[in-house]
């Protein structure tokens, strides 16, 4: 059992861009997340399981040692904070951005320039909270957790802080996008007492997520 390793991972991109990575470490996952409803996978190592957990949850995971390690995305992880969490590699996967879209008609700069108050519909609080006071915009925030693109459209919000990868989804909704907050790739994420206690194990497995991710930088 103290060699057991638990990898966090959540489904669909994250899991599909981190396959590569585990095998560069000699390790395949031996089951299918999108065919089973297990949550916790079997690899090729038998001291190494993958638990599948939603995107914004691995964090927490891996910060309470849950999850050994774990892959997060720097939107997740810049909202989580970060708390017990050793952030060792920039894995190059996942790629897109955080920014601000309002819809096509909505004079953002004009209204920033007036110092109007602005609500805001996010899943980033915590990111826009940040992005708004460093820029001395009053905001509302108004917390949602999916389908953000209907907000202005609808009059919830004028704005939304969003990921954006191509902007077909905003240009689908008639938004525009109007700030670029951060550039956002995934992570690998570590428990700290495990980096210490199980390094031996997981040094030769983040070596290898460090050499098939620079390739990709
Ligand atoms: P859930 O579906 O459980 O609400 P989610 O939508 O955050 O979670 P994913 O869509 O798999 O889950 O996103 C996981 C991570 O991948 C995000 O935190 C972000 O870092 C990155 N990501 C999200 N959308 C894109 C995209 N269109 N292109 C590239 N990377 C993305
Ligand atoms: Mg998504």
């Amino acid at each position: 059992m103290g060699s057991q390793l638990t990898l966090a991972l959540s489904k669909g991109r994250i899991f599909e861009e981190t396959l590569p990575l585990l095998e560069e470490a000699g390790i395949r996952v031996t089951e299918d997340p999108e065919k089973s409803r297990k949550l916790i996978l079997a690899t090729s190592d038998p001291d190494v399981r993958v638990i599948i957990v939603r995107a914004s949850d691995v964090p927490t995971y891996v910060q309470y040692g849950a999850a050994d390690f774990g892959v997060a995305g720097k939107d997740v992880l810049h909202e989580h904070g970060g708390e017990g969490l050793y952030q060792p590699i920039d894995l190059h996967i996942a790629k897109c951005r955080v920014s601000v879209a309002v819809s096509a008609g909505f004079d953002y700069e004009n209204a920033v320039r007036q110092g109007a108050r602005l609500r805001v519909a996010t899943k980033y609080t915590e990111t826009a909270r940040q992005h708004f006071a460093s820029k001395g915009v009053h905001v509302d925030l108004i917390k949602l957790y999916g389908s953000m693109e209907l907000a202005p459209l609808v009059g919830l919000a004028d704005a939304i802080v969003d990921l954006v990868s191509t902007g077909s989804t905003l240009r689908a909704n008639n938004l525009v996008e109007v700030e670029h907050i951060m550039d956002i790739s995934s992570r690998l994420v570590v428990n700290q007492a495990a980096l210490k206690l199980k390094r031996e194990r997981l040094q030769p497995i983040l070596a290898a997520f460090e050499r098939a991710s620079l390739s990709k930088a």
